[in-house]
């Protein structure tokens, strides 16, 4: 194939992940479908429907999303026509809303007892035949509404089936889509795709942590991606600049060869300091921890020298699974990670679904509001699922026996959450010695996530009932300036320096100190070496990271003196200007 015949063309978007790859653009348009037909038992109808109305929340949820994002472009552009734009995305929000699609599809489901996808489409067939016979130019225009409509229900619907298609990709793909869940991440095979980029998503959503988990460049939040891009043709993916090269010319290729070429080799360079310990030059050491989302991860935890696992998302085990892992499917999973972190303590977060980490089937299952930011997530998520948190614990307290484990709850709000998930860890130990399991004594620790403002303000409290503290600066971040990781339109004000975020840090940190229990930090500031001798200038000593991140951020440790530190944090700490925040640091990086 050549493709001298082609001009290079350049989109921009996020950058998500950092690296620079060459490859086939493997394009997954979200309407090329092969619709699945089965009957359901009726003691399934009402689950059935449930599925279905998940799938038009979803639905709806994103046309929202891309509405704004279209018509903000299209005001850029007169002769676009941003309003009719507009109407077009609300006609489209109201046929999911109540139209004959929903009702007759919602009917079908319990009138035939066939499955959503099915009724979807019979539904969408039939309006369109409707429509057609009555010859009016308008109302053929809307036949093409409801089968875009259709097919993005059907699109939803079949992920929470076990079709995989992005395991199934050619070597040297990269991967372009609309959208790419956390869970659609997880499933990538980097022996296979070396890339990726989508139009919907930010650099702090769990999509981009995924992406760097696994090495691949990425950019997200690329407006016209899918308009301008074909299977096959050859793309390159700048995940440190957010571009996205189709065609790229012979001066480019050259040049993106050359980096990738710069990049192994810095990447070879920084592997030779995986055995060095983390010390800064007064001899000061920072304990430097993996965040894994999957058990493979952990030869890449092995390679970087990590002292361990600072913080395990659970929550990746429940993804992409037909059903929810049960005691034995949790504990495998969990033992191997242990196993694998060689005596090295291993944190393990309980489950923390929500928000974007919310795969379709399980949420559905488990009740809509999990996909909310607001909703019945992480730690309310598990107590208001019992029977789930102690089955959890129980898998986790069969790993403890393997190795150095910590217990991790996600999302803390409260002391009664703490006492309530205790006390289950309590009866989960007592039901497995209950089966003659061994388990070390005493239980492991149990720690609280400070992730919500009003967590960090009332840390003196939960520091009481905790046994350690680790800082979530990616969701602190999003619910004290109100911004959605995960939603490109606000990723330019996500600002973890923001100095309300800093002082909350400082704040649950302090309270740690003075009820002497350890504070770690493990959201993505974390892993970037530009935040390095904030973090530890503010007292810092457990950082935790995608591993890939350790020999940078080590790197950077090596180069520190902690009393320059500690002044350079002090007078940031005074500051209330991001700006100003922002150039303190930037001078003392620049300064290393
Ligand atoms: C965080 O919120 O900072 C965090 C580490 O958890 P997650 O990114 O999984 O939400
Ligand atoms: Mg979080």
């Amino acid at each position: 194939m050549s493709d001298r015949v082609f001009d290079e063309r350049i989109i921009y978007g996020l950058a998500a992940a950092p690296g620079v790859a060459l490859g086939r653009a493997v394009v997954r348009k979200p309407d090329r479908l092969h619709i699945p037909r089965y009957r359901i038992a009726a003691q399934h109808v009402e689950d059935e429907q449930r599925r279905l109305n998940a799938a038009i929340a979803r639905a709806r949820r994103r046309i929202v999303r891309i509405r704004a994002k279209t018509t903000n472009r299209a005001k850029l552009i007169p002769e676009v026509g941003a309003e009719e734009l507009g109407y077009l995305f609300d006609a489209y929000v109201h046929i999911l809303k109540d139209s004959r699609l929903v009702r007759g599809a919602l009917a079908r489901v319990a009138n035939e007892r066939i499955n959503a996808e099915e009724a979807v489409r019979v539904e969408v067939a039939l309006i369109s035949e409707a429509f057609k016979r009555m010859d009016d130019a308008y109302l053929s225009a809307r036949v093409e509404d409801i089968r875009e409509i259709g097919n993005r229900l059907i699109a939803f619907l079949l992920k929470t089936e076990d079709v995989k298609p992005v395991t199934m990709l050619p070597k040297g793909s990269i991967l372009i889509a609309e959208e790419l869940t956390p869970a659609d991440a997880a499933q990538l095979n980097p022996d296979t795709v070396v890339g990726l980029a989508a139009q919907i998503g930010s650099p702090q959503g769990h999509t981009a942590i995924m992406a760097r988990a696994l090495g691949l460049p990425a950019v997200l939040g690329a407006g016209s991606l899918l308009s301008e891009v074909e299977n096959g043709d050859q793309v390159a993916i700048d995940g440190d600049r957010g571009q996205i090269i189709v065609h790229p010319s012979h001066t480019s290729l050259r040049a993106v060869r050359r980096r990738i070429e710069l990049l192994k080799a810095e990447r070879k360079q920084l592997r030779r300091l995986a055995k060095r310990p983390a010390l800064t030059r007064d001899g000061i050491e920072i304990s430097l921890r993996a965040n894994v989302e999957l058990p493979f991860e952990m030869d890449s935890v092995a390679e970087a020298g990590a002292d361990g696992v600072g913080l395990l998302r659970t929550e990746f085990l429940f993804l992409n699974q037909p059903s929810i892992p049960d005691e034995d499917e949790q504990a495998s999973a969990l033992i191997s990670v242990v196993r694998r972190a060689r005596g090295r303590p291993v944190t393990i977060r309980t489950l923390d679904l929500g928000g974007d980490k919310s795969s379709g089937d399980l949420v559905t299952r488990l009740g809509d509001s999990a996909a909310s930011a607001l909703g019945l997530r992480g730690v309310r998520l598990s107590i208001a699922y019992p029977e789930l948190l102690e089955v959890q614990f129980r898998a986790i307290l069969r790993a403890f026996a393997y190795g150095p484990v910590q217990i991790l709850l996600p999302m803390v709000m409260s002391v009664q959450e703490i006492r309530t998930a205790r006390d289950l860890l309590a009866r989960a130990a007592r039901h497995l010695h209950r089966r003659n399991e061994h388990i070390p004594h005493p239980l492991p620790p149990l720690g609280s996530m400070i992730e919500l403002p009003g967590a960090a303000l009332t840390a003196d409290a939960l520091a009481q009932v905790s046994d350690f503290f680790a800082i979530g600066s990616n969701d602190l971040t999003m619910y004290t300036l109100a911004i959605d990781r995960s939603d490109e339109h606000v990723a330019h004000l996500y600002n973890p320096l923001h100095p309300a975020v800093l002082r909350l840090i400082q704040f649950a940190s302090a309270a740690a100190v003075r009820a002497r229990i350890p504070i770690s930090i493990c959201g993505e500031v974390a892993g970037d070496p530009r935040f390095t001798p904030l973090l530890v200038g503010l007292g810092f000593r457990e950082l935790s990271m995608t591993a890939s991140s350790i020999p940078a951020v080590k790197r950077r440790i090596l180069g520190i003196d902690m009393s320059s530190a500690v002044q350079r944090a002090n007078l940031i700490m005074r500051e209330t200007d991001p700006c100003r925040i922002q150039a303190l640091l930037d001078d003392v990086n620049e300064a290393a």
